[in-house]
């Protein structure tokens, strides 16, 4: 039995080692990969369902490496966030997200809102607040068309401290929207504390809406929710004309996805919507 413990510790140790290692290699990676320029963001339309038309936009981050290699977000903002990473490269997103508004609203698109992802990592830092403010500042974005993605699992943390900065953030002027809404267990009496605007369905309840009555139930409840509260309700995810019409049907408000676009680069989101204006 001891010769086995040792052998398991062994394998144990031997496999995080490697997991470890890589890790490491991917944050140098990242790290030089940032300052030599090799991040860029990606604008996915948001629309109205009922008709169709865009009214804003989601910054997505993209990395294409030295050789060429795209590598998802899914992979390196973990790394960026265990590594702290995420502070530099979360200021340099919204400035380039803010920057790229400012570009649509001399382009013409006055109403066009821009939504940021922020990882809770950098929402925590004692100076997001004042870092959010600066951007604006420093950029001339105004805060009104701004909006702050955080996501359910970190609206749930630490009541108290949360619903203190979401308030210094809304003085900002910048709205906030709950993403990925339905993957955590917000209480309804902790929702009507944070100061929201919006709650962004998550894709899976999206992709079951077209399966069975049970299916659409969560978006449902999502979106009666959201009216009861007074909150904006949006659904990712949206890939095809069934999904749209069920929630259309459910009456959801707003939508986003590849049935409508895919996250575009600046060039071609300005394209898109002027195809849209014809
Ligand atoms: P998310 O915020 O939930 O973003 C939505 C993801 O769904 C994006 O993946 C988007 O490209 C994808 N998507 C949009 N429409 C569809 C569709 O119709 N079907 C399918 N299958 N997928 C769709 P992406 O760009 O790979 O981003 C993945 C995640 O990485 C994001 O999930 C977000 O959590 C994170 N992320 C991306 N950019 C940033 C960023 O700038 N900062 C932070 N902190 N996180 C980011
Ligand atoms: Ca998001
Ligand atoms: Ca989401
Ligand atoms: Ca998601």
């Amino acid at each position: 039995a001891k010769a086995q413990q040792r052998a398991g510790f062994f394998y144990f140790s031997r496999s995080m080692g490697v997991e470890i290692r890589e890790r490491v290699r991917m944050m140098h990676a990242l790290r030089s990969g940032f300052q030599r320029g090799e991040l860029f963001l990606a604008f996915q339309p948001q629309v109205d369902l009922a008709s169709g038309r865009a009214f804003g936009a989601e910054a997505l981050l993209r990395w294409r490496t030295e050789d060429g290699r795209m590598i998802g977000p899914d992979r390196f903002i973990p790394i960026a966030e265990y590594s702290g990473l995420i502070v530099d490269i979360g200021e340099w997103v919204l400035r380039q997200a803010l920057a790229e508004l400012v570009r649509l609203r001399a382009g013409g698109h006055q109403d066009f809102t821009m939504s940021v992802n922020v990882s809770q990592v950098q929402f925590r830092h004692p100076h997001f607040v004042d870092m959010l403010r600066r951007a604006l500042d420093d950029t001339g974005a105004p805060a009104e068309y701004v909006e702050l993605e955080i996501t359910e699992s970190m609206a749930m943390e630490e009541p108290a401290l949360l619903v203190e900065k979401l308030a210094q953030v809304k003085r900002t002027g910048v709205s906030i929207a709950i993403d990925d809404f339905g993957t955590g267990f917000s209480s309804l009496s902790h929702l009507q504390r944070l100061q929201v605007d919006r709650l962004k369905i998550d894709r899976t309840f999206v992709t079951e809406i077209t399966g069975s009555a049970r299916g659409s139930s969560i978006a449902e409840m999502v979106i009666q929710l959201g009216r009861n509260l007074g909150l904006s309700v949006i659904a990712e995810g949206v890939e095809d004309e069934r999904q749209a019409h069920i929630l259309r049907t459910l009456g959801c408000p707003l939508a986003q996805g590849f049935l409508f676009a895919r996250p575009l680069t600046p060039e071609a989101l300005l394209e898109w919507l002027d195809n849209q204006a014809l």
